[in-house]
């Protein structure tokens, strides 16, 4: 932009401060074009069920005032969408919030082996209908430094989309085990998987495979987004491996710490 400072092709300290100040420039750009992008996403989003709420206020302001059938059925469906107003605007909150948790949280740390079985159970306990089975190696406490809550955020996400896109079958793997670098978890359905270009788009924010059908399923496409922004803030990873048809597995790298640090850290989040 017009604000750069041409290059000086010098290699003293003017060139780098010259370099240094051009490349906080560029920084700035790129921020402020992510977020100019993101009020354009958010705006789109909600263009659809401000559109739906009019046309249900404007048929009740024709004919529903002296028809009880339309007037029932307009303000429910008014209400519904509201509720999903309300759910888009806590997650776009959340994701909002999902950066740089880790410099939030300096002292976080949890038990992962204790968080997966206890939202594993929470599920088994809402969805009657599904069967969990959870595959666990892990023995003992697996400490993570992330913070308890946004951890189960991250597996609700995950346990919710596999429930969601579970087609006959409804049975969904969760399994953990140690490896060199860390710890990896693993969510797995046989639903209806992705395609090899969605695969690579889920992660994006408001991305649905099919807007309608996901849209009935409440959802917003923010929910990856959100899991993906948590896990990379606390220096861990998410992939995922599915085949179209066949299922998901969606996967958590996270790097560990010992009993000793986990310690320490909480010791100094007492302090
Ligand atoms: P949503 O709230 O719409 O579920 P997500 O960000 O969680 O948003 O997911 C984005 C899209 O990825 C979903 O709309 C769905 O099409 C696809 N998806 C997510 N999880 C799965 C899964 N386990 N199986 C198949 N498709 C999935």
């Amino acid at each position: 932009s017009s604000v750069r400072i041409p290059e000086l092709k010098q290699n003293d300290e003017l060139g780098d401060l010259v370099n240094e100040f051009n490349g906080m420039l560029d920084r700035i750009q790129r921020f402020i074009d992510q977020q100019s992008d993101f009020v354009q996403d958010v705006s789109h989003e909600l263009r659809t069920p401000v559109a739906i709420l009019e046309g249900h206020l404007q048929l009740l302001n024709r004919w529903g005032k002296d028809d009880p059938e339309v007037l029932a059925e307009s303000l429910s469906a008014s209400l519904q969408e509201i509720a999903r107003m309300k759910s888009l605007i806590q997650e776009m909150l959340d994701l909002t919030r999902a950066d740089q948790v880790d410099v939030q949280f300096p002292n976080a740390v949890c038990d992962l082996n204790q968080i997966m079985e206890q939202v594993v159970n929470d599920f088994k306990m809402i969805h009657p209908d599904f069967v969990f089975i959870l595959d666990n190696d892990l023995e003992g406490p697996v400490y993570v430094r992330m913070y308890r809550n946004h951890l189960e955020q991250v597996l609700i996400i995950l346990l919710d989309n596999a429930v969601k896109y579970s087609l006959t079958r409804k049975e969904i793997h969760v399994s953990a085990a140690r490896n060199s670098d860390g710890v990896a978890l693993v969510v797995q359905d046989f639903g209806e998987g992705l395609s090899n270009v969605d695969r690579e788009r889920v992660f994006n924010r408001f991305y649905r495979v099919d807007k309608a059908r996901s849209r009935e399923k409440g959802g917003n496409g923010l929910g990856l987004s959100i899991a993906q922004q948590l896990v990379e803030s606390y220096h861990g990873e998410i992939t995922v491996d599915s085949a179209l048809g066949h299922g998901s597995a969606f996967r958590i790298d996270l790097p560990t710490i010992t009993a000793e640090e986990a310690a320490h850290l909480r010791e100094q989040a007492d302090k």
